[in-house]
C-alpha cells in the first residue's frame, strides 16, 4: 500500500531521536580535571627549550600513541588539518609540485596541498573501497609530480602496498590520511602506518576525540623533525638546533594542549573497544541487509579490517531503476538520520572550478612555475562522480550510538523502503 510508507502520510518506524555517539566519560572527567588543577594547560615554548616538545601529557599521549599505532615517531597538533599540512610541508614540496590526491574525502585532504602553493592533482577511485584507484595513478604523474596523498576513507585502508610500489617507482612520497580509519589493520600491519607520513583526526565526529586534534605519524626521524618545526614556529629554533634544511620552516602554531593530550591519552585506552563495537554493528547490518535486491553492501578486502565511521552503501543501477535521492528521502521519512550521498569530488568545489586560492588573480595556478595543464572539469575522475550523483549512500554510523534494539529499527526501515520500491519508481 502506498501510504504505508511514511513517505506517503504513513507511520514511521523510527519515532525518538537515535542517541547520539559519545565516547566522553568519567576517566576523561576526571583527567581534565587534574591538568586543570595543576595549572599548566600548555608547556610549549616557541624557542630552542626543553619545552619546545610540549609539556607532560603531550608528551605521555605521544608515546601512548606511538605503541598503540606501533611506529618509531607521533606528533601531536591542533587538528589533523594542521597535521597534513605539517605532513606536506615536512616532505620538501616546492611551489608548483604536483601531488595526487582522491578527490573522495573531506576537503581538507587537498587543500592541506594548496597552503604549500602545491598544486593536486585528483586522481579516480575505484568503486569497492571508494579508495585512490592504483590503476590509475600512473597516467597523471609528470616532472612535476612529488607525492601521492591517500585517504583511507570510511575506514578502509587504500591499497598501500600497491602505492608504494608506484611511489618508489617513481621517487615519490606516500602520504595517508587515516583520519576515519584508526585502530584498523591491513595485512596485520597498522593502517595509516605503512606511507612515509600519516595520521589521524580526533575532531568531536572520530572514532575518539579530543574536541580538535591530530596525530601525525611517521618512521622517518628527518620527517618527524622538520614536522615538530613546522608544529612550532620552526624558524625561530633551526639555528640553536643546527638545522640546515630550512626549506618550509615557515611560522606556524599548530600544538596541541595539554588538556586534550590527557583527553586523549584516555580515549585511546577505548580505541580498541569502539572499533570492536562498529564492526559488530556492520556485521548485524550486513546480515539483516544482505538480502535487499539491487542493494551493495560495505566491502572489506581479504586481509583488512573496517573501522567503519561510515556504513557505505551502494545502489545496483542495473537492478534498481528508482531514484537514489527518492530512496534516501524514504528512509528519511522513516525517521532515519544520517544519510548522504558521499562526497562532493573536491575537483568540483567553486575553489577548483575557479582555481582561485590565494588572493583573486588564479594563484598558484597562474604562477610560472605551476603546470598550465591542470584540469578539474567534470569527468577527470568518473566513478567519485557516479558514486556521489547516483549510487552511493552513505550511513553515518559516525554520529550514532546504536545499541541492537536500534540497529533492529534502521533494518526494518530499509525492509520496508525496499518493500514498496515498485511504489517509488517514477
Ligand atoms: C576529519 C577529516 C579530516 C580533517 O580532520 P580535522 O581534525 O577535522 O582537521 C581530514 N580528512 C578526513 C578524511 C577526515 O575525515
Amino acid at each position: 500500500m502506498r501510504k504505508d510508507l511514511a513517505l506517503f502520510g504513513g507511520e514511521k518506524i523510527i519515532k525518538k531521536n537515535l542517541e547520539k555517539y559519545n565516547s566522553i566519560g568519567m576517566e576523561e572527567s576526571i583527567a581534565v580535571q587534574k591538568v586543570i588543577d595543576s595549572g599548566e594547560l600548555s608547556r610549549f615554548l616557541g624557542c630552542w627549550d626543553d619545552d619546545f616538545y610540549g609539556g607532560k601529557y603531550v608528551r605521555e599521549f605521544e608515546k601512548d600513541c606511538a605503541e598503540f599505532f606501533n611506529v618509531k615517531h607521533v606528533v601531536t597538533v591542533n587538528s589533523w588539518t594542521s597535521g597534513l599540512v605539517c605532513a606536506i610541508g615536512a616532505i620538501g614540496i616546492e611551489p608548483g609540485d604536483e601531488i595526487i590526491v582522491t578527490p573522495w574525502t573531506m576537503c581538507a585532504t587537498a587543500t592541506a596541498i594548496l597552503h604549500w602553493n602545491a598544486i593536486p592533482v585528483f586522481s579516480d577511485i575505484e568503486p569497492e573501497t571508494f579508495n585512490l584507484d592504483p590503476k590509475k595513478i600512473e597516467q597523471k604523474i609528470t616532472k612535476r609530480t612529488k607525492a601521492i596523498l591517500a585517504a583511507d576513507i570510511f575506514g578502509h585502508s587504500c591499497e598501500v602496498k600497491k602505492l608504494l610500489e608506484i611511489a618508489e617507482k617513481y621517487s615519490l612520497k606516500l602520504i595517508t590520511d587515516s583520519a576515519q580509519a584508526p585502530g584498523v589493520f591491513n595485512n596485520g600491519i597498522v593502517t595509516g602506518t605503512e606511507s612515509h607520513v600519516g595520521g589521524y583526526s580526533l575532531n568531536y565526529h572520530k572514532h575518539i576525540h579530543t574536541g580538535e586534534g591530530g596525530i601525525l605519524v611517521t618512521n622517518d626521524d628527518n620527517i618527524c623533525e622538520r614536522m615538530q618545526l613546522i608544529r612550532n614556529h620552526g624558524e625561530a629554533v633551526v639555528e640553536s638546533k643546527g638545522v640546515k634544511n630550512l626549506n618550509n620552516i615557515l611560522g606556524h602554531n599548530f600544538r596541541l594542549g595539554e588538556i586534550e593530550c590527557a583527553i586523549g591519552i584516555q580515549q585511546l585506552k577505548k580505541l580498541k573497544s569502539l572499533v570492536k563495537r562498529r564492526q559488530e554493528i556492520a556485521a548485524y547490518l550486513n546480515e539483516g541487509l544482505k538480502d535487499l535486491e539491487g542493494l551493495i553492501l560495505p566491502k572489506v578486502l581479504k586481509g583488512n579490517t573496517h573501522a567503519y565511521y561510515c556504513y557505505g552503501l551502494k545502489l545496483d543501477l542495473n537492478k534498481i531503476s528508482v531514484n537514489r535521492e527518492i530512496i534516501i528521502s524514504a528512509l528519511e521519512a522513516e525517521g532515519l538520520k544520517g544519510l548522504g550521498n558521499g562526497y562532493a569530488n573536491i575537483h568540483l568545489l567553486p575553489l577548483f572550478q575557479k582555481k582561485i586560492a590565494y588572493g583573486n588573480k588564479g594563484f598558484p595556478w597562474s604562477s610560472d612555475v605551476t603546470s598550465n595543464f591542470i584540469s578539474y572539469s567534470k569527468g577527470i575522475c568518473p566513478v567519485a562522480e557516479r558514486m556521489h550523483d547516483k549510487e552511493f549512500i552513505a550511513f553515518e554510523m559516525c554520529l550514532h550510538q546504536l545499541n541492537d534494539e536500534d540497529i533492529e529499527l534502521v533494518l526494518k526501515c530499509f525492509k520496508k523502503v525496499w518493500d514498496n520500491l515498485h511504489l517509488l519508481s517514477n
